[in-house]
């Protein structure tokens, strides 16, 4: 593949994820995620309410080992911040703001796909059964054999695989403290993170 087609399409996808929702993205190479077994851990100790409860979570996911295997054949990182009011984070939003993130991860994986990576992997943040599926009884996924109600839109969280987002932003310049020192008319913000994996 001819350089230039390469950097173009890297190009054209950091621009469309911002199109898609996301507040910045950038291009990070993939030995620069720092995947860490502790980190994973702490969707099970102490247990997460929503541990179990969908196909996106621990133990339906992969793990940290999972993560440091596809990251060898990853071409590059594509890394997602999603800045948000931080008392949305915190309250009673939260399971609509995973959700724009969910969203805008899997619709940059489509278009990554598109533009010659076609086994790319888009991850979120947050249970995707609070987010999606709150009035439904049961993940479909579990219970119908990986019917998932929402494929296109709903992506693994990256909790379960330990990867730590706040080296992810810093690698991608940007803070990694969770609160971002910044307000808007609502209030305080702070972020969520996201990735795709182009291969
Ligand atoms: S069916 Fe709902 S809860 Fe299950 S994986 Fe899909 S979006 Fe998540």
């Amino acid at each position: 593949m001819p350089s230039d087609f390469k950097d173009d399409s890297l190009d054209t996808l950091l621009a469309y994820g911002q199109q898609a929702g996301a507040t910045a993205t950038a291009i990070i190479p993939p030995e620069s995620v720092e995947v860490k077994e502790r980190l994973a851990a702490l969707c099970h100790q102490p247990k997460c309410p929503f541990w179990g409860q969908s196909m996106s979570c621990p133990p339906h996911v992969g793990d940290p080992s999972t993560m440091k295997k596809q990251l060898l054949s990853t071409r590059h990182v594509l890394v997602i911040r999603l800045e948000i009011q931080a008392c949305s984070l915190l309250g009673d939003d939260r399971p609509q703001v995973l959700r724009l993130l969910h969203e805008t991860v899997a619709c940059i994986e489509h278009k990554a796909k598109e533009l010659g990576f076609p086994r790319s992997a888009g991850f979120a943040g947050g249970s995707c059964k609070s987010s999606f599926c709150a009035e439904h009884p049961d993940c479909r996924a579990l219970t119908q054999n990986g019917q998932c109600r929402y494929p296109d839109q709903a992506r693994p969280s990256l909790s379960g695989y330990g990867v730590n987002v706040g080296k992810l932003m810093e690698s991608a310049g940007w803070p990694g403290t969770l609160f971002t020192g910044r307000s808007d008319d609502q209030g305080t913000l702070s972020w969520v993170a996201g990735l795709v994996l182009l291969s």
